[in-house]
């Protein structure tokens, strides 16, 4: 019996081995997740403190390196999960934990030897760590779905070092495992139990969720970097060309607007490039915010946009449109030591399932080319 729990116990490390490497591949070839090298990091001390636990030496010393490193892989782990969201673990948090597992493992490893007392300690240690993690990530708002599910995994994880420590009181252990028959009796313990539950699902569990949602950001990161404009965050001419496309496809009818700054060229030269970048993000800030359901934003050029409205009549369009012009009239611009603002023009047509994109596009282009003739700041609806 004990010896199918340990090779259970040893195939759940190889395997997080695994995962390990995997971890330090993602950082090696995108060094900028750095929580990727910190999950790596936890799972070489969490293998290598277990190795301690199993190869032959005196149960004190193998207890003394375990911990050291299951406290080490703990604080790496828990420091990770908050990197992962711009986060980090508090310093004087850091130096309790590590000071506490330490002494008080040391004291039940050789001041008054048992085995229990080392095993309760870190595992309320540990629950108490990784429940100030869950609840630093809790707090965060807004939470992806991979946030989510990262969450919910150190929870559980947490939880179930809870529960063995909880367990550990009312279960038959002795009080040092110095013969083989005490190594038995252990081994048929619920505390043993609950540990193995531990290290063979759930931290593996926990890891491999962390390993799914590391590379679940890394995918959405390259889509966006594909699709986005970095500097508005709208999406840019490929990103809209895509979505626009569908949504024609499967929207009744769409309106395509098309909207240019005016005299961009002029507030560049007075405010700077970066002044320009500003006032590009409020414009993009301006198309998004204004409510209009289901509606796909892509800067299309340099300081031009386009909008598909889906499922907009004309009228609700050019209302839509007429508010979103009025915005950006409004909004203030620090420029040449005064304040001035900045208007735009807008050119809008109609479409259907049957409609090309590109044609749309033009169309929308040539009503925007009449705004812009016919003094800017307004909206031109294609005859
Ligand atoms: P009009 O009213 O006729 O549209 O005049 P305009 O000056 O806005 O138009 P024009 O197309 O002549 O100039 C567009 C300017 O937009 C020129 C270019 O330097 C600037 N621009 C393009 N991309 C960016 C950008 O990413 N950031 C900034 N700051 N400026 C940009
Ligand atoms: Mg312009
Ligand atoms: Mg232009």
């Amino acid at each position: 019996m004990s010896e199918d729990w340990l090779l259970a116990v040893t195939l759940g490390s190889f395997a997080m081995g695994g995962v390990g490497l995997l971890f330090f591949v993602i950082w090696a070839i995108d060094r900028n997740r750095i929580s990727a090298l910190y999950f790596a990091g936890a799972i070489a001390a969490y293998t290598a403190g277990t190795v301690a636990l199993t190869v032959p030496m005196t149960a004190a010393l193998g207890s003394s390196i375990h911990g050291v490193l299951f406290p080490l892989a703990m604080v790496v782990l828990a420091d990770g999960l908050l990197r992962r969201v711009g986060d980090r673990l508090p310093l004087r948090l850091v130096l309790a934990y590590v000071g506490i597992m330490a002494g008080v493992v040391w004291y039940f490893a050789y001041a008054s030897p048992l085995l229990i007392g080392r095993i309760i300690t870190q595992n309320v240690g540990t629950a108490l760590l990784l429940a100030f993690v869950a609840r630093r990530l809790w707090m965060r708002v807004p939470r992806s779905g991979t946030d989510r599910a990262v969450l919910v995994a150190a929870a559980g994880f947490a939880a179930s070092l809870g529960i063995s420590a909880a367990v550990a009181p009312f279960s038959k252990v002795p009080r040092e495992l110095l013969t083989r028959a005490d190594v038995d009796s252990y081994m048929q313990s619920n505390l043993e139990l609950c540990l193995i539950v531990v290290s063979t699902v759930m931290l593996p569990g926990c890891m491999v969720t962390l390993l799914a949602a590391t590379l679940i950001d890394m995918v959405q990161e390259l889509r966006f970097q594909r699709d986005c404009d970095e500097l508005t965050g709208v999406f840019n001419r490929r990103g809209f060309n895509r979505r626009a496309e569908a949504k024609l496809r499967s929207a009744e009818s769409c309106v395509m607007v098309l909207a240019d700054l005016d005299f961009f060229k002029t507030v560049n030269d007075a405010l700077g490039h970066a002044g320009g970048d500003e006032v590009l993000i409020a414009f993009a800030r301006v198309l998004t915010e204004s409510p209009a359901h289901g509606r796909i934003v892509g800067r299309i050029g340099g300081e031009e946009f386009a909008v598909l409205l889906p499922d907009f009549g004309v009228d609700l369009a050019i209302e839509w449109v007429e508010s979103a012009r009025t915005e950006m009239a409004s909004r203030a611009v620090e420029l040449g030591g005064g304040v001035t603002t900045v208007t735009a023009s807008f050119g809008i047509t109609t479409g259907d399932p049957q409609s090309e994109l590109t044609a749309l596009l033009d169309e929308a282009d040539k009503a925007l080319y009449k705004a812009k003739l016919g003094g800017r700041n307004q909206v031109v609806v294609s005859t």
